[in-house]
């Protein structure tokens, strides 16, 4: 294949912006902020169920509370109408006396137990009421951090956006200038060969593949017309010559 050694230069510079295109789009990939975000959401979705688990602690004991408070009440009000009894003197038969004195002492053992029982849930409803509301705090704060991070992650992929799509206008002119051959035989050497089809011979080395060039490949370099496309014997990328190329 033959190109003006002008046409062949042009070819450099669209390289060179293939490359800031490829190591913008690793960065973009690569961002630090993806991996903190995964991780922030792994720890809200971790919070979320333990609030979720001490807010229903905190729901199903202030119902066991309520529950327990009536019973505790039923008992007293039973035990203050037996007392009303006893003090009203109707009773008068031993036995039935017998019967309302023991009956009012099994209601206050039963109340003792009971308000026992209440302030045991008491108790338990204060401390996941107290874990609910730590466990808020916790989970806001992580919010905001995951807010902040998504804020840095975007900034970051509009400034990389930017910056490719001022390299991908700055391509395109290159391109324009670069005839259709030359530009399709780059375009499959650099898929074939890791985002690299035309290299610079500097040196006497491909900088495509960092071999230097033997004496016999410097031979058919030096002899070749200056608008033969010279490919590297190594790596088969497109070999471009330049003043510095040590021939
Ligand atoms: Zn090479």
């Amino acid at each position: 294949m033959n190109a003006a050694p002008a046409d062949q230069l042009r070819l450099l510079d669209v390289q060179a912006l293939d490359v800031r295109l490829t190591q913008l789009a690793h960065r973009r990939e690569n961002l630090p902020e993806h991996a903190e975000i995964r991780s922030v959401e792994t720890q809200l979705v971790h919070q979320r169920d333990l609030l979720v688990a001490a807010q229903t602690e905190e729901s199903d004991t202030a119902r066991e509370q309520t529950k327990a408070e009536s019973d505790v009440d039923q008992v007293r009000q039973r035990a203050a109408r037996d007392q009303q009894r006893l003090d009203s003197g109707q009773v008068s038969n031993p036995k039935d006396l017998e019967s309302l004195q023991s009956e009012i002492a099994s209601l206050a053992r039963r109340q003792d137990d009971l308000e026992t029982v209440v302030l045991e849930i008491m108790e338990r409803h204060e401390s996941a009421q107290a874990r609910a509301k730590e466990l808020a705090a916790g989970l806001e704060e992580t919010q905001s951090r995951a807010a902040e991070v998504t804020a840095r992650r975007d900034a970051a992929l509009t400034e990389i956006d930017a910056e490719a799509a001022t390299v991908r206008a700055e391509r395109a002119t290159a391109v324009e200038a670069v005839p259709a051959d030359l530009l399709k035989l780059y375009e499959k050497l650099r898929e074939q060969q890791g985002g690299i089809g035309a290299a610079r011979l500097y040196q006497r080395r491909c900088e495509g593949c960092r071999l230097e060039l033997n004496i016999t490949e410097l031979n058919e370099v030096r002899a070749a017309a200056p608008d033969t496309v010279v490919r590297c014997e190594n790596c088969r990328r497109i070999l471009v010559r330049t003043p510095e190329s040590g021939l």
